[in-house]
C-alpha cells in the first residue's frame, strides 16, 4: 500500500456517509503546489474579463515550480473539479468551486485567528442598563454587558454574554464598532430569512426546521427552566453541511408578508440597512414588542401577534416552523 492509499482510506473512514466526490476534493487539496495553483489563478482572475485563461508558462512561473512534467500532473489532478483548460491559448482558469474555495480562504476561514478587542457601542444592556461591548473571536461576534453577568452565565465562558452572531472576519474591515454591530445584525436577519425559506445560506442545501417550546415557561425575565426569555425557539439545521441556527418566532414574523404589510399600513418600515443603525434599533423594538403565546405544546404551536393602535395581525407557527394561520383584526 502506498502512502496516498492510506490517506484516502483514513479520509473515507473519517467522513463516513459523505460521497467520494468530497473525499477526493480533500485529498486533492492536501498539496502545496495545487493550493498555490488555485491562488495564482485567483490573483490573475478579473471578474469582468471575457477570458481569464492563464497560459501554462505564466502559471508555471508564478507558482515557481521546478519540474514542468510534475506541474502538468498537478494541473491534471485539479482539472474538472476546480479548474478548467480553455481559451485560444489553452490556458487554465478557475471553475466556480475553485473560486469559492479561494474566496472562503480570503474571507478569513483558516487564514488566521482574527480577534477584535472589546469595544463599547451605544446600546445599553437590556437587563441592567449598563454599557455594552462587542468583540470578535473564533468566527463569532459577541455582544456583552460590561457590568452584569448576562442571562445565561452558566452556559458560556464569555463574561456578560448577551448574544453572539456568526460573522466573517472580512466584515470587520473598514467599519466602526457600531457599523460592525449593524452588519452582524443584518447577517443574522439574512441567515434567519434564508433558513426560514428552506435554503441553507452557507451551501444552498435543504433545511430541516422544528419548533421547541418550554413546557413550563416563566414569563417574567429569564426562565429558570429553559434559560431563555422566550418560551419557544425555531431550530434550523442544514441537511447537507450541518450549518444550524436558532431564531425566535417573534423575529421570523418580521419576514411574513402579512406582518410587513401590517406595518406598512401604519407607516412603519421593515426595511433594514447596515448603514442605518436606527432602522435596526426599530427592528429590535418591533420584534421584542411581538406577543408570543403557546397554542399547544404537543404538537408544539405558537402564535405571534403584532399590534399597533387598535389593529393587530396574528401568525400561527406549527411544529415544523411553517405559518399555518394568519388572522388580521382591526
Ligand atoms: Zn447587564
Ligand atoms: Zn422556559
Ligand atoms: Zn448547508
Amino acid at each position: 500500500m502506498t502512502e496516498g492509499d492510506a490517506d484516502d482510506d483514513s479520509l473515507a473512514a473519517a467522513v463516513g456517509a459523505v460521497d467520494g466526490h468530497t473525499t477526493r476534493a480533500f485529498s486533492l487539496l492536501g498539496d502545496d503546489t495545487r493550493l498555490a495553483i488555485l491562488l495564482a489563478l485567483w490573483e490573475e482572475y478579473d471578474p469582468h474579463a471575457d477570458d481569464n485563461a492563464v497560459p501554462f508558462s505564466v502559471l508555471f512561473e508564478r507558482v515557481d515550480y521546478d519540474n514542468p512534467g510534475n506541474f502538468s500532473y498537478h494541473l491534471e489532478q485539479l482539472a474538472g473539479q476546480f479548474i478548467r483548460q480553455r481559451g485560444e491559448r489553452g490556458g487554465y482558469e478557475l471553475r466556480v468551486p475553485g473560486l469559492k474555495l479561494v474566496q472562503a480562504v480570503i474571507a478569513g476561514a483558516g487564514v488566521q485567528d482574527v480577534v477584535y478587542e472589546p469595544t463599547e457601542i451605544s446600546k445599553d444592556c437590556p437587563l441592567c442598563g449598563a454599557s455594552t461591548t462587542i468583540h470578535y473571536e473564533e468566527g463569532l461576534l459577541f455582544h456583552s454587558c460590561s457590568d452584569c453577568e448576562g442571562p445565561t452565565p452558566d452556559r458560556t465562558s464569555v463574561d456578560g454574554f448577551l448574544h453572539a452572531v456568526k460573522f466573517q472576519p472580512a466584515g470587520l474591515a473598514d467599519r466602526t464598532a457600531e457599523e460592525i454591530r449593524a452588519a452582524s445584525i443584518i447577517t443574522s436577519l439574512r441567515t434567519a430569512q434564508s433558513m426560514f425559506d428552506g435554503v441553507c445560506p452557507t451551501c444552498s442545501g435543504a433545511v430541516e426546521s422544528w419548533l421547541e417550546c418550554c413546557p413550563d415557561h416563566e414569563e417574567t425575565g429569564v426562565c429558570g427552566n429553559c434559560g431563555s426569555e422566550f418560551a419557544a425557539w425555531a431550530r434550523f439545521r442544514c441537511r447537507v453541511c450541518k450549518d444550524h441556527t436558532n431564531h425566535s418566532p417573534k423575529e421570523l414574523a418580521l419576514f411574513h408578508p402579512a406582518v410587513v404589510s401590517f406595518y406598512d399600513d401604519h407607516d412603519v418600515s421593515t426595511r433594514f440597512h447596515a448603514s442605518d443603525y436606527e432602522s435596526l434599533k426599530r427592528g429590535f423594538e418591533l420584534l421584542h414588542a411581538h406577543e408570543m403565546a403557546l397554542v399547544s405544546t404537543d404538537p408544539p404551536q405558537v402564535a405571534v401577534t403584532a399590534a399597533l393602535e387598535d389593529d393587530e395581525v396574528r401568525l400561527t407557527f406549527d411544529e415544523s416552523v411553517r405559518v399555518v394561520d394568519v388572522v388580521r383584526r382591526s
